[in-house]
């Protein structure tokens, strides 16, 4: 594929809800070099009163997903707007994708706007990423963090979706990092794999 296109470059933080990827993407936007992009973000900052918003909040909060029209839609808007108002720049800024792409369609959209250099998948045992979103969702009062119903759910679509999104990538882009482990260590071990990822 033709790079010439993609206005930006970036990496993708991937793995299971509550693996980290959140957390691990604000810190790394922290650094000089990198902008951290949230769909989840995005999505809770629309307006709930708008039509979207309430849409939108009507499907996470039962744990399910928003369309992959809607989802990229927004994704492409919303990054226009950053480098508009000056909040992200592409020249200086690797794109910290967290969230997107996550369905195995996403790929090609995304990838014809960002020239994705590494894909880090968070990987966390079951047992563990349960206890984070119900502790979560005691600290934040994320509707979607609430019961182990949609705790579940969430879990089992990634479990289902992980392996097709992957593949979609060229293998040697993809690495897995240990997620069970402080935000610390995991923290250190992300930099040191997106240290070489510079901008061409
Ligand atoms: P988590 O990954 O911990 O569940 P996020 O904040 O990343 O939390 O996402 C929250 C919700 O936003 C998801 O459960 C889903 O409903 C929606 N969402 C986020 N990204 C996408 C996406 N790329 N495609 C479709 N829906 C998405």
């Amino acid at each position: 594929m033709s790079l010439s296109n993609q206005e930006y470059q970036g990496i993708v933080l991937f793995g299971p809800p509550g693996a980290g990827k959140g957390e691990q993407g604000k810190r790394l936007g922290e650094k000089d070099g990198y902008f951290h992009f949230s769909t989840g973000d995005m999505f809770r900052n629309l307006d709930p009163t708008s039509a979207t918003g309430a849409t939108v909040k009507q499907l996470i909060d039962a744990g399910s997903f928003v369309s992959d029209e809607l989802t990229l839609q927004l994704f492409e808007e919303t990054l226009a707007r950053y480098v508009a108002e000056g909040i992200f720049n592409p020249s200086t800024q690797v794109l910290v994708l967290d969230g997107i792409p996550r369905t195995a369609e996403q790929v090609a959209p995304v990838s014809a706007l960002v020239a994705i250099q590494k894909v880090i998948c968070l990987t966390v045992p079951d047992e563990a990423l349960k206890q984070r979103l119900l502790l979560r969702g005691k600290k934040f009062g994320r509707a979607d963090d609430q019961d182990l119903v949609t705790i579940g759910k969430r879990l089992q679509t990634y479990v289902e979706l992980q392996n097709l999104v992957l593949n979609e990538f060229n293998p040697s882009l993809v690495i897995n990092l240990d997620g069970d482990k402080t935000i610390e260590e995991v923290h250190n071990a992300l930099v040191s794999e997106v240290r070489s990822v510079v901008l061409e």
